[in-house]
């Protein structure tokens, strides 16, 4: 499954708030086995949401987006979002319901817009506050508060889903460009994407389908590299 996730926030783009969001979702996503191809953040402006988004859901079997919901006015995601699709923001009889029933909430208290969602979306309930969330077409609207995002997030998240994969790391102790020729000879010789990422060390991360194939590329590697003391790390998903 391929996923784009788009973040929207005026806030990020000015680097008042620094985007946990996206990364938190890549983490949970790519745990998932999905192939999350795109992050991007955009500013709270309805004709950039509904431009991105309508481009993204045309090209990724789903697309996240997060941030800008509720009634203020620089809550403009649920507008964005349902002009990608061609709908409407309506009255959401289930947000209306879900709220006042179990969310405790007077109808009357409720800002204005709080319970507008697409025509026609599935609606989200919001656990850990007020405005809801939505699924519309492929598309997962949630909120921008970490908290609130994470745990609607987590009850639609059997919804993603791709081909498990195994992942081993192996920590060089050597300058990345020494490295090149092993790196691509490991992936001649086995099916496995190869990653570098360069610091202090070098952190080479191994991927594959086959847990057999991860194991005898890794062993292959670590012979030929130079490591630390307990460079290594293997983690399945
Ligand atoms: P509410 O329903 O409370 O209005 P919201 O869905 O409208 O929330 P925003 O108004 O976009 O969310 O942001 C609410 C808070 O969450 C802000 O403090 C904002 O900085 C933070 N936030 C928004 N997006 C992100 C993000 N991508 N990463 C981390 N924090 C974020
Ligand atoms: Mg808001």
């Amino acid at each position: 499954m391929r996923v784009a996730v788009v973040t929207v926030g005026d806030e990020l783009l000015a680097g008042d708030t620094v985007n946990t969001n996206a990364a938190w979702l890549c983490g949970r996503l790519d745990a998932r086995g999905v192939d999350v191809e795109r992050v991007t953040t955009i500013p709270d402006r309805v004709g950039d949401i509904a431009r991105v988004v309508n481009e993204y859901r045309a090209e990724y079997d789903a697309v996240v987006v997060t941030g800008g919901l509720g009634p203020t006015h620089d809550d403009l995601t649920m507008e964005g979002v349902a002009a990608a699709v061609g709908r409407s923001v309506e009255e959401h009889p289930e947000a209306t319901a879900w709220l006042t029933e179990q969310g405790g909430y007077d109808a009357d208290d409720l800002a204005e817009g709080t319970t507008h969602l697409p025509a026609r979306a599935r609606m989200l309930p919001n656990e850990e506050g007020v405005a809801p969330g939505a699924v519309v077409e492929g598309i997962y609207v949630l909120p921008g508060v970490p908290e609130e995002m994470k745990a609607m997030f987590e009850s639609v998240q059997e919804e993603f889903s791709g081909e498990a994969t195994y992942t081993e790391s192996i920590v060089a102790d050597e300058p990345e460009s020494e490295l090149v020729g092993r790196l691509r000879e490991v992936r001649d010789r086995f099916d496995v994407t190869v990653g570098s990422y360069p610091g202090e060390t070098v952190r080479l991360k191994l991927t594959a389908t086959d847990e057999g194939v991860l194991e005898e590329a890794a062993a292959w590697l670590r012979e030929r590299v130079e490591t630390r003391e307990g460079g290594e790390e293997k983690t399945q998903r």
